[in-house]
């Protein structure tokens, strides 16, 4: 018996070695967010997209914390792509903010996508108007490595409180609103493109209240870190949301790493952007993605493969 196995180990380690390019397919990981948000599918879609029409490739998309976590994650060389908010990349490309002292240098752009906008989130009824009410409250900041909690830290501190004022729980979107629905967190930020799969299930059950960001509150936030820009929430993206809300927005991204080779991201970017159509299925947020778009605003290098791409 053990000869056998012995015999069909080395059989099996001889067949691996000539069964050719089958069994050389390059994995390829997108990091993508929680399955509440908006990079969860769009990320899976662009994994479809590149095992149709890239051969020899293998790529799937894993669920993270989202922005931050994947920028850590590129590096590492652990995945090969990420969806990125494009404040978190310009983070790290200047080794500031969350990324003091972290040494990011693999980053590499291929195309900027869609606004994520800032969704402060509470129920109706519960009292909260403004990001002001959150002293002694229990507020959703986000996944542990989300952009999200950067943007809520940042917000918080607009308001001129910090998390010392209050309980913070870091949540992934659909932890976030079960917690709301149980009334174990009185709010929670989702920076996201919209409408964002956790709040139109919590629309679908709860009346959702989203917080609007006073004037001269946003105005300093933009001043402060300048990838924010106004945005308005508009009145009917869910269910009991009558009115436009006032808020700021970031751009979702996504990026690559230094360490791929410039034939693979351009058939990755090719398989992506010449079939955009299959991604407009895949969530309204995603016809705001084209190929004219994708390069305006692009905050760090384009990997030479997206470059090939899109200077064609
Ligand atoms: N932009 C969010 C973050 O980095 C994730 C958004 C999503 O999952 O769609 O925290």
């Amino acid at each position: 018996m053990k000869k056998v196995s012995i015999f069909l180990a080395l059989f099996l380690g001889v067949a691996l070695l000539f069964s050719g390019p089958a069994a050389a397919d390059q994995f390829i990981s997108i990091a993508t967010g929680g399955t509440g948000g908006v990079y969860y599918p769009v990320g899976g879609g662009m994994a479809e997209l590149i095992n149709q029409h890239v051969e020899g490739v293998n790529a799937t998309a894993e669920v993270t914390g989202a922005s931050t976590e994947n920028v850590r994650l590129l590096q590492a060389g652990e995945v090969e792509l990420g969806l990125v908010q494009n404040d978190i990349t310009f983070y790290a490309k200047t080794g500031t903010e969350m990324f003091e002292d972290e040494e990011l240098g693999n980053l590499r752009g291929v195309a900027v996508l869609y606004p994520e906008i800032i969704q402060i989130v509470t129920l109706e009824g519960s009292g909260i108007d403004s990001v002001y009410d959150f002293a002694d409250k229990t507020i959703a900041v986000g996944a542990p490595g989300s952009g999200t909690e950067a943007n809520a830290r940042q917000i918080i501190e607009a308001h001129g409180l910090t998390y010392d004022d209050m309980t913070v729980d870091y949540l992934s979107f659909a932890e976030a609103v079960d917690q709301l629905r149980d009334g174990h967190v009185d709010a929670a930020f989702l920076t996201a493109g919209i409408p964002t799969g956790a709040l139109m299930d919590l629309a679908a059950t709860h009346d959702p209240k989203i917080l609007s960001i006073d004037e001269d509150v946003a105005a300093q936030i933009m001043e402060d870190f300048p990838f924010y820009t106004e945005a308005v929430i508009p009145g009917g993206t869910y269910d009991g949301l009558d009115e436009d809300v006032n808020t700021v927005t970031v751009l979702a991204m996504i990026v690559t790493s230094a360490a791929l080779d410039s034939d693979t991201v351009y058939n990755m970017t090719a398989a992506i952007f010449d079939n955009l159509d299959y991604l407009y299925e895949i969530h309204e947020r995603a016809r705001d993605i084209t190929v004219e778009a994708a390069q305006d605003g692009m905050p760090i290098e384009l990997h030479r493969g997206a470059a090939r791409y899109f200077d064609q």
